[in-house]
C-alpha cells in the first residue's frame, strides 16, 4: 500500500503525549502514513502570529489535505484568533462529525444504549465573527445562515446516515424564534429530506431537543444542527456518553479534512503521563476511514474496545469495581498495541468500510426578484421616552418614506408600547413607503442624510427587501 501524506501537529498541554501515543498505535497497526509535522499553538501565538499557525504550515496542509491535530492552548488575552475557526474556514471544512457512543458497562454512563452522531455546521452562524459595539449599552453579533451552507450540511447529514447504515436524521433549530435564519435551516432540511425516503426524519426545537438528548440519547441517531447548537450539544453528548476524553471528531471539506479530539489541551494534566489518548485516537480512526485505510481503522478500534473491556483505564474513566488497572497515557497505548488483532467480546465492533462522505453538490438557486421596500434605521438615542423619539421621527417624510414602527431590543415601543418595557439606548426605527410601494436606494441615502443632519446618531441602516413578493425581514409584533 502506498503511504498517505498527512500533516500532524502535536499541540500544547497534553497534546504531545496523546499525539505520540496515538501515532505509536497507528504505526503498530500498520497504518501507511507519510507524516509532515507542523508547529501550531501557544508558542506560535506568542511569537506574534495571531492565527497560531506558522505560515508554512498552510503549505503542508494544502499539500497533504489531511490534518491530524492535537489540542492547543489559546493564550489568555485579546488579539488571538481561534486556530480551529480559522482552519475550518480557510480550508472549507464545512461539516463537523462527532460520534458519541456508550461503552457501558466498561465506561460509566447513565445512558448504556446511546450511539449518537452530531453533524455540526462548521463555518456559519454566529461564528462568522462579525461583532460590533453600537452604543454605550449594546453590542451585536451577526448570525449568518446561507442557503448553500445549509444545503451542504443537511445533505451531508443524510449522505452520512445513508452511507454509514443509520436510520434517522433529526434537525435541531430554534425556528420558532429565528424564523428567517433557523427557519431556512428547517426549510432546507424538509426539502432535502424528501430525497431520502429510506431515512426517518425528525425536527425538534433545540431547547426541548437538547433536554431529550441529555435525558434519553438512545432516541437519537444522527442529529444535524447549525454551528453554535452543535458546538454546545456535541460536548454534552460526548460527556454523557462517558467522558469528553473519549470522543473524536472529523472536520470535512470538499478538498481537505481535519481530525482531532473534542477536548482541549488540559494544561493541568500536561507532562504527567496522565491524559487519556482515546479522543485523539478516535479522531485518528476517522482519519483512517477517510484516507481509505478502513481495515487499519477497524483493527485499531477493536483493539481499543478490547482494552476498555479488559478494564485498562486512564484516570478520567477509572472506576473502582469496573476498572482493573489505572494506567498512564503511554501504558494505555501499549495495552492497545498488545491487543491489535483482537476483537471485543461484549462491545460491538464498528465497520469503517464505507468512507465518510466528502463532496456535496449544491443546487443552483433560481434568482428571485428582489425589491427594496423600506429600511430599518438604528439609532443611538437616550434623550427621553419612546414616544418622544416617535414624535420627532414622525415629522420626517423623505420622498414618501414614513416612520412605521420603533422597537427597542426587538420589542415594539412606538406607536403604542408599554411604559413597563425596559429600554436601552439602541433603537430600531422602521421606515416604509407611505403607499406601500417599492423604494429606491437613493431614498435610503436621503433619509440617512436627513436624520444625521437633524442631529440623530445613526448607527447603521438595514435595507428591507421582498423576494418574489415575500418579506425578507422579520415582522414586528406587539
Ligand atoms: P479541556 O478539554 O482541556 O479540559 C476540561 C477537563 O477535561 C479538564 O478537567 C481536563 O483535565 C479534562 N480532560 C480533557 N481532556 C482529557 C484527556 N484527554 N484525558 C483526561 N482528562 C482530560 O478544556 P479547558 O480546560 O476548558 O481548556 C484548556 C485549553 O484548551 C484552553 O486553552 C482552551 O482554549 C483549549 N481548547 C482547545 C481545543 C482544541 O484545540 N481543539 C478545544 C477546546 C479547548
Amino acid at each position: 500500500m502506498t503511504k498517505t501524506p498527512i500533516t500532524v501537529a502535536y499541540g500544547d498541554g497534553i497534546g504531545p503525549e496523546i499525539m505520540k501515543a496515538t501515532l505509536n498505535i497507528l504505526e503498530a497497526a500498520g497504518a501507511q502514513l507519510d507524516i509532515e509535522e507542523i508547529k501550531i499553538g501557544e508558542e506560535v501565538y506568542k511569537s506574534g502570529i495571531t492565527t497560531g499557525m506558522e505560515p508554512n504550515a498552510w503549505d503542508s496542509l494544502r499539500r497533504t489535505k489531511v490534518f491530524l491535530k492535537a489540542p492547543i492552548t489559546t493564550p489568555q488575552g485579546g488579539g488571538y484568533k481561534s486556530l480551529n475557526v480559522t482552519t475550518r474556514k480557510a480550508l472549507g471544512l464545512y461539516a463537523n462529525v462527532r460520534p458519541s457512543r456508550s461503552y457501558y458497562p466498561f465506561v460509566e454512563t447513565k445512558h448504556p444504549k446511546m450511539d449518537v452522531v452530531i453533524i455540526r455546521e462548521n463555518e456559519e452562524d454566529l461564528y462568522a465573527g462579525i461583532e460590533h459595539r453600537q452604543t454605550n449599552q449594546v453590542y451585536q453579533c451577526l448570525k449568518l445562515i446561507s442557503r448553500p451552507g445549509t444545503e451542504k450540511i443537511v445533505r451531508y447529514a443524510f449522505e452520512y446516515a445513508r452511507s454509514q447504515g443509520r436510520n434517522k436524521v433529526t434537525c435541531f433549530v430554534k425556528d420558532n424564534i429565528m424564523k428567517l435564519t433557523d427557519g431556512l435551516f428547517t426549510k432546507v432540511f424538509n426539502e432535502i429530506g424528501e430525497e431520502y425516503p429510506d431515512i426517518e426524519k425528525e425536527h425538534w426545537i433545540v431547547d426541548i431537543g437538547a433536554a431529550k438528548l441529555a435525558d434519553s440519547p438512545e432516541l437519537f441517531d444522527v442529529i444535524v444542527m447549525p454551528n453554535l447548537y452543535g458546538d454546545i450539544l456535541s460536548d454534552v453528548s460526548a460527556q454523557i456518553s462517558g467522558s469528553v476524553g473519549i470522543a473524536g471528531s472529523a472536520n470535512i471539506g470538499d478538498q481537505c479534512a481535519m481530525f482531532e479530539a473534542i477536548h482541549g489541551s488540559a494544561p493541568r494534566r500536561a507532562g504527567q503521563n496522565l491524559a487519556n489518548p482515546s479522543g485523539l485516537l478516535q479522531g485518528a480512526i476517522l482519519m483512517l476511514q477517510h484516507i481509505g485505510q478502513p481495515e487499519i481503522a477497524e483493527k485499531v478500534h477493536n483493539a481499543w474496545l478490547k482494552t476498555l473491556e479488559d478494564g485498562i483505564h486512564t484516570y478520567d474513566i477509572y472506576k473502582e469495581g469496573t476498572s482493573k488497572e489505572k494506567v498512564g497515557t503511554k501504558e494505555f497505548a501499549e495495552a492497545v498495541i498488545e491487543r491489535l488483532g483482537q476483537l471485543p467480546e461484549t462491545l460491538a465492533p464498528i465497520s469503517y468500510e464505507k468512507p465518510l462522505p466528502v463532496s456535496i453538490k449544491v443546487k443552483e438557486l433560481p434568482k428571485e426578484e428582489k425589491e427594496l421596500v423600506g429600511v430599518d434605521v438604528f439609532l443611538d438615542w437616550e434623550k427621553g421616552a419612546p414616544h418622544d423619539l416617535g414624535a420627532e421621527l414622525e415629522q420626517f417624510n423623505v420622498s414618501g418614506l414614513k416612520l412605521h414602527v420603533i422597537t427597542n431590543r426587538g420589542v415594539k415601543v412606538f406607536p403604542g408600547g408599554f411604559p413597563e418595557t425596559f429600554c436601552t439606548d439602541h433603537w430600531r426605527c422602521r421606515f416604509l413607503d407611505e403607499n406601500g410601494e417599492a423604494i429606491a436606494p437613493s431614498q435610503v441615502a436621503e433619509l440617512y442624510t436627513t436624520l444625521v443632519n437633524a442631529g440623530f446618531n445613526c448607527i447603521k441602516t438595514e435595507n428591507l427587501y421582498n423576494f418574489n413578493g415575500e418579506a425578507g425581514f422579520s415582522a414586528v409584533h406587539g
